[in-house]
């Protein structure tokens, strides 16, 4: 399968990691939209949130919980925001499910 994350998550392709352990990876982001901006994946390859199901929602789970390690590691105390594009409508643009930990800045809402 020619699925970018998948080759960042097996060391294909490289990539600055903040942390990975047996099931997900983090990594800087290539192109930062914020001062902070780090994607986290899953090792296994799941297409996007539509795809979470009762057999893999496991792993969202712990990407929530090394979210919050990351965030405390980078510093940012005043907050922070997770996201998850899915989909065309959603903006998805590399269809390996991920989140991005966006911090250092203030956000708007919904965009921005
Ligand atoms: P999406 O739009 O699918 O939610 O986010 C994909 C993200 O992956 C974008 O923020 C984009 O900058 C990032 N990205 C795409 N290709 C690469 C890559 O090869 N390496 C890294 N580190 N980030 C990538
Ligand atoms: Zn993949």
């Amino acid at each position: 399968m020619d699925c970018i994350f998948c080759k960042i998550a097996n060391g294909e392709i490289p990539a600055t990691k903040v942390y990975e352990d047996d099931t997900v990876v983090a990594f800087n982001d290539l192109e930062p939209q914020a001062p902070t901006h780090i994607l986290i994946i899953p090792k296994m390859h799941i297409c996007c949130a539509d795809e979470i199901n009762e057999s893999n929602s496991a792993v969202v789970a712990h990407i929530f919980e090394v979210a919050a390690k990351i965030a405390k590691e980078q510093g940012l105390t005043n907050g922070y925001r997770i996201v998850n594009n899915c989909g065309a409508d959603g903006g998805q643009t590399v269809k390996h499910l991920h989140f991005h930990l966006m911090g250092g800045r203030q956000f708007g809402w919904p965009a921005g």
